[in-house]
């Protein structure tokens, strides 16, 4: 008898039929003796629309009041699982994030999890309920709803798995598992039957949106067992997430890519180059709650620097005007631009650490198809450029093809 979260995305949710479906399988497994905590995100299209509504009401909602919003999405689901499970005969129990108490910071709209209380799931379980969580959703200390960011509901299962010290975590999608890139944008990816934590991460937070980038990081902290898996099929072990430590030499070079469609790039032109730039520029933006991904600082022929760096496409007005009311007459800054036209490619491998030559590799696949890079960034298991937006599919595509991602 095992103690499984399993987590179910927009899809495997997105009308009554999927529903039962999914309460099909958990009786399955409740009926093997398991114990079962369900996570859902809210039926697919929901939370965008939710967005547009809040949006066209206030362009640029307020973020507590769109927390408020788009953690109904979750609540209706939850409801309509736990209605789904009763059907088949089974004791089930639904939950919001603030009825568990899934305590939160207070960044609305990204915030991160604090703590979570177990009491009353684990009761539950003993009594032989399943228990239906909702995805994405938290509370702040002061009992505010907040969301913990586009593709939350991942992190809401790891995080109660990891909770509740859960055999495993199954993350149910719309996919059968993780691919060497996402098998939309090219259709040779290939299923891996397992990827390490490392690359797992790094796949993330480049932009893999099969599994939210904290999700990863729970996992890897609290040492939870993670599987992708489809909802839509019942046969296949999906994609485990490995913890050993792999023999690289044998692993293949590169894993797989990742590409991100949702920074923006924003430069500071004419800089002064001398001690403290950087923090002047940045402090700002980060004490505002603007996250930053890439930065670049160039010092040009004439002793000023130009100072480039990303942030997701929604902050960069926000960067913008920070940047111009606070910085720019203050450190004398020349100009200062935004371009939301821009994609990262990543591509990522634990094989990188022993091998030389991936970079130019990656450089010459994009340099052969007349792609320029703007920006690039490495880490020991990474390559990650910004290229115009509009090259994008053709860039992923020929390095899947460069780096044998489409062999068997
Ligand atoms: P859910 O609603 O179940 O959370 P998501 O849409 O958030 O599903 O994530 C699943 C999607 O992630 C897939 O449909 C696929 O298009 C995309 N994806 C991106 N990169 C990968 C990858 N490397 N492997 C599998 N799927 C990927
Ligand atoms: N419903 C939320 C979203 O669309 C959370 C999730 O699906 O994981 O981002
Ligand atoms: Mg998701």
């Amino acid at each position: 008898m095992a103690l499984i979260v399993q987590k179910y995305g927009g899809t495997s949710v997105a009308n009554p039929e999927r529903i039962k479906n999914l309460a099909a399988r958990v009786a399955r497994y409740k009926a093997l003796g398991h114990k079962l905590v369900v996570v859902v995100s809210a039926m697919s299209g929901e939370t965008n629309r939710l967005i547009s509504l809040a949006k066209e009401i206030m362009p640029d909602p307020d973020p507590r009041e769109l927390d408020v919003m788009v953690s109904t999405g979750e609540q209706v689901t939850i409801g309509m699982t736990a209605l789904a499970l009763m059907e088949l005969g089974i004791k089930a129990k639904s939950y919001t994030g603030s009825q568990v108490k899934i305590v939160t910071d207070d960044a609305f709209t990204k915030a991160r999890i604090l703590s979570i209380d177990e009491h009353n799931i684990k009761q539950d379980l003993d009594n032989g309920y399943v228990v239906v969580v909702a995805g994405f959703q938290g509370v702040d200390t002061n009992g505010n709803i907040t969301t913990l960011g586009r593709g939350g509901s991942d992190t809401t299962g790891v995080a109660l798995a990891a909770a509740l010290q859960a055999d495993e975590c199954q993350i149910y999608t719309d996919v059968d598992g993780v691919y060497t890139t996402d098998p939309r944008v090219v259709p040779e990816a290939r299923r891996l039957d397992k990827i390490t934590f490392e690359e797992m991460l790094e796949l993330a937070s480049q932009g893999s949106k099969v599994l939210q980038i904290r999700s990863v990081e729970f996992a890897g902290k609290y040492k939870v067992k993670l599987r992708v898996l489809s909802s839509f099929e019942d046969e296949g072990d999906g994609t485990l997430i490995t913890f050993e430590e792999e023999n690289t030499m044998e692993q293949p070079v590169i894993s797989g890519i990742a590409f991100n469609r949702d920074e923006a790039k924003i430069t500071v032109l004419g800089v002064p180059d001398k001690p403290g730039i950087a923090y002047q520029i940045l402090g700002p933006v980060a004490e505002a709650n603007v996250d930053v991904d890439m930065i670049i600082q160039n010092t040009g022929a004439d002793g000023t620097t130009d100072f480039t760096f990303t942030v997701h496409k929604n902050e960069m007005n926000k960067a913008l005007s920070i940047l111009r009311d606070k910085v720019q007459g203050h450190i004398g800054a020349r100009e200062i631009s935004g371009d939301d036209k821009i994609a990262k490619v990543s591509i990522v491998g634990v094989g990188m650490r022993s091998h030389v030559g991936i970079a130019s590799q990656m450089f010459r696949t994009l340099a052969e198809e007349g792609i320029n890079i703007q920006m690039i960034s490495t880490s020991e298991i990474k390559i990650a450029v910004v290229i115009d937006e509009k090259y994008l599919e053709l860039a992923v595509r020929v390095l899947h093809k460069a780096f044998e991602l489409d062999a068997e």
